[in-house]
């Protein structure tokens, strides 16, 4: 049997024939069978351009259909696909081609100068490019290329993919994808969301990550469903496109700025079956607020580069807001303590460390087998690295990333409890907690804040109104209002980027 997991989309898109797969509100649109026909192309400019069973395939462009297309066809020939956000610069794009060794660096027209000289130094041998106009050269290698209709035989721990994860400390890492990895992460979402032959998803999210490529895209291909694409998030487009929509994955910000506009009613959903959020937490009162302006509960999901998705709340059931809901059918999850060596595992109601286990977790890291093994446990658990609390109902809650705890006077302090009484507070948008150094208690909790316009709340308001709430030692020393907390594509707040910009607060305090 081949376990490439191109022969299970294939055998879908087969049998939805001329049916539509993708359309672009620019109007371009491929049904099943021309996305076929595409890819055998596709595949056969990559065959002649060298690419082999196993090699890497490197892709820093822009969001287009042709780059779903690219996608299918590496898998087709059995190549390992490499998307790379298209916020990297040259220097980060020349780590990712030294350590991947790609045969190919598929990049914009643009950027082709660039890449050449990044591809030199780093032995690449070939680079070729893609526009957004169905334009550059490896489109020029299609037309010259004999399409390629067969599908290389892989196996089921076989590379498909490799996406490097954000890297928020050191150096970025190589998340290795098995075709199995995706095949079954994909088949589980597909049944646990209830996506068939009828959907249309609008697609707004970028496809250099594992949302928007894997469990968006991948989803939509196991069902058969087709996709509205955008080339990213624009909000007139997806009003647009909801009364014909099903269905929307988002990260949280889609769902804030959508609750800004008027136009987002009861009455504009109303076709829509779906809102799926994930990638970074969704508050408890945006998903209240969406609630009760359309209907609609928004289905919160929790995953990871390295481990695709986890946990969902049900389709049929409480949805219960704060919450990522229960492990998805065939993954476990273990909450352990941090503390203990031997990652003993703790009660429910108990904060501590999520590990998980199943056939979505990753192979390992990209020639990193020290990192692998210090976080791939033997018994196959993979450490996230998120701390997270299971409910008396099964229920996972996320309290943030291990690294973002926050430990003053010797207390861990976890800034999504300070983060949760501070946004409640009148006046308050959204706030982020972050530990600074301190020379007296190690860390000073300090929270940065956003204020609605014109709110006449002060530092000295802040504190006050949490003493009644929390405990001393998780009451913020300082507090500092900003316009907009920093957040990446993903809507993930860069706490990173807060402890460096406040770093001196407490100096000599
Ligand atoms: P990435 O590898 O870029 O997908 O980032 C994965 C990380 O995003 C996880 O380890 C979590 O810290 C975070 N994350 C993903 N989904 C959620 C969610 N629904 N709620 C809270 N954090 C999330």
């Amino acid at each position: 049997m081949n376990h490439n997991l191109f022969a299970t989309f294939n055998a879908r898109m087969q049998a939805r024939g001329t049916a539509n797969f993708i359309t672009t509100p620019e109007g371009d649109t491929y049904s099943y069978a021309d996305a076929i026909t595409a890819t055998e192309r596709l595949a056969g400019a990559l065959k002649a351009l060298g690419v082999q069973p196993g090699d890497r395939v490197a892709v820093q462009v822009d969001k287009s259909p042709e780059v779903i297309l690219l996608y299918l066809a590496c898998l087709r020939v059995g190549g390992v696909y490499l998307p790379l956000n298209t916020g990297y610069t040259a220097e980060e794009v020349g780590y990712f081609l030294g350590d991947a060794e790609p045969a190919l660096f598929v990049c914009r027209p643009e950027a082709k100068d660039a890449a050449e000289a990044i591809a030199k130094e780093t032995g690449c041998p070939k680079v070729v490019t893609l526009g957004t106009h169905k334009d550059g050269t490896l489109m020029d290698a299609v037309a010259g290329a004999e399409p390629f209709t067969g599908i290389e035989q892989r196996d089921k721990d076989d590379l498909a993919a490799i996406l490097y994860t954000s890297g928020t400390t050191g150096r970025s890492k190589g998340a290795m994808l098995t075709h199995n990895n995706l095949a079954s992460n994909s088949a589980s979402l597909q049944e646990a969301w209830r996506f068939t032959e009828a959907d249309r998803l609008i697609h707004a999210l970028p496809i250099f990550h594992t949302h928007g490529l894997f469990v968006a895209c991948n989803v939509i291909l196991m069902a058969g469903a087709s996709l509205y694409f955008m080339a990213k998030f624009d909000l007139d487009q997806i009003i647009g496109a909801m009364p014909d929509g099903t269905s929307l994955m988002g990260v949280p910000t889609f769902y804030t700025r959508l609750l800004q506009d008027e136009r987002l009613t009861a009455e504009l959903t109303r076709n829509m079956r779906l809102f799926t959020s994930g990638s970074a937490p969704l508050t408890a009162e945006t998903h209240q607020k969406f609630q009760e302006r359309t209907g609609h509960a928004i289905l919160e999901r929790y995953g990871m580069t390295e481990t695709n998705m986890n946990t969902s709340n049900p389709y049929d059931g409480d949805r219960i807001a704060g919450t990522v809901g229960l492990p998805l059918p065939g993954v476990e999850i273990r909450i352990t303590d941090p503390e203990s060596s031997n990652h003993e595992p703790l009660p429910n109601g108990e904060i501590g460390m999520l590990e998980v286990r199943g056939p979505n977790v990753f192979k390992g890291y990209w020639r990193m087998p020290e990192k692998t093994k210090a976080e791939l446990l033997d018994d196959g658990f993979f450490i996230t690295g998120d701390l997270a609390v299971i409910d008396e109902r099964g229920y996972v809650q996320i309290v943030g990333r291990d690294k973002d705890l926050v430990i003053s006077g010797g207390f861990n302090v976890y800034p999504k409890e300070v983060e949760q009484v501070i946004d409640a507070m009148d006046g308050v948008v959204e706030s982020a907690v972050i530990g600074l150094p301190h020379p007296d208690f190690g860390e000073g909790v300090t929270a940065v804040v956003v204020k609605e316009p014109g709110a006449p709340l002060t530092e000295a308001e802040i504190i006050d109104n949490l003493a009644d709430h929390l405990a001393k030692f998780k009451q913020p020393k300082r507090v500092f209002f900003v316009s907009a907390l920093p957040r990446n594509t993903m809507g993930k707040v860069q706490k990173k980027q807060l402890r460096d910009e406040y770093k001196d607060t407490y100096a000599g305090a």
